[in-house]
């Protein structure tokens, strides 16, 4: 099930690691500014700033949304604050001392795509919530170093799967990684989890042999609790745990070469 997988080349590659720079300096600068007394929306204008000085497009902003009825994604950020996992809308909340918060940028240059998240510490944190700061980026890298020619789709969802349960954490089920391009959201659709030997990582998403040329958005999702996930009925995007318990987001967009995986979105 590789052939609806769209194949870049290494110049198209080239194009996104210049969208990929300006998603890092956007999450440089977050994490300049993620302070105790910042809103998530001074932080969603000065991201915005960032990606339109440098002559890029968010993509996030006015994303449509899957579910019809909810309006369009109204920010240049997802910022989601301790117990919300993904798709926060920025606000006039005021970060506090001990919050973590996770932060998502996708921005378009040149027609080219590249999205990235990353979860920031609020001041000083509690042990367990920057246990599972450290758990999820090393599950990110854990499921990187998988990412390449020869390997299978699998390989990366088990690998990131192992970090995260061996550290006694859930990985979220409901949302996945994805193939990126011209489009923020291409196939194959990215599990941080397997379940089922063969071709279905668990049914429902197919597995693949990784090729070079393949751009993949792999972002694991952890919870301290449990796996599930709620959406927030009042805005229709955010996405928070059913049982509070906190939440954090690691994401690259990574290049499948022949020399191994490239993240196109660090400085
Ligand atoms: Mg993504």
């Amino acid at each position: 099930m590789t052939e609806n997988i769209i194949l870049k080349s290494p110049a198209q590659i080239a194009k996104m690691r210049e969208a990929g720079r300006i998603v890092a300096q956007a999450l440089k600068l977050v994490g300049e500014l993620a302070a105790p007394g910042i809103s998530t929306l001074e932080l969603d204008r000065a991201v915005e700033d960032l990606i339109i000085a440098a002559g890029g497009i968010p993509t996030f902003k006015d994303y449509p949304a899957s579910t019809p009825g909810v309006p369009a994604f109204p920010a240049s950020i997802c910022a989601s604050v301790n117990e919300q996992v993904v798709h926060g809308i920025p606000d006039t909340r005021q970060l506090r001392e001990g919050d973590i918060i996770s932060i998502d940028v996708g921005v378009h240059l040149g027609g080219w795509c590249a999205d990235a998240a990353r979860t920031f510490p609020i001041g000083k944190i509690g042990r367990k919530a920057a246990r599972l700061l450290e758990v999820t980026e090393r599950a990110l890298f854990q499921g990187i170093s998988f990412a390449k020619p020869g390997m299978r789709l699998r390989d990366v969802s088990a690998a990131v799967q192992r970090e995260v349960e061996a550290a006694g954490m859930s990985v979220v089920r409901q949302f996945v990684g994805h193939g990126i391009g011209r489009d923020m959201h291409e196939a194959p659709q990215i599990p941080n989890y397997v379940c089922g030997p063969g071709e279905k990582l668990d049914g429902a998403f197919p597995d693949c042999v990784l090729a070079a040329g393949m751009v993949l958005a792999i972002e694991p999702m952890v919870n301290l609790g449990g796996f599930e996930v709620l959406t927030d009925k009042g805005n229709g995007w955010t996405v928070y745990t059913r049982d509070r318990a906190w939440s954090a987001h690691f994401e690259h967009t990574v290049a499948l070469t022949p020399n191994g995986p490239q993240i196109l979105t660090e400085l």
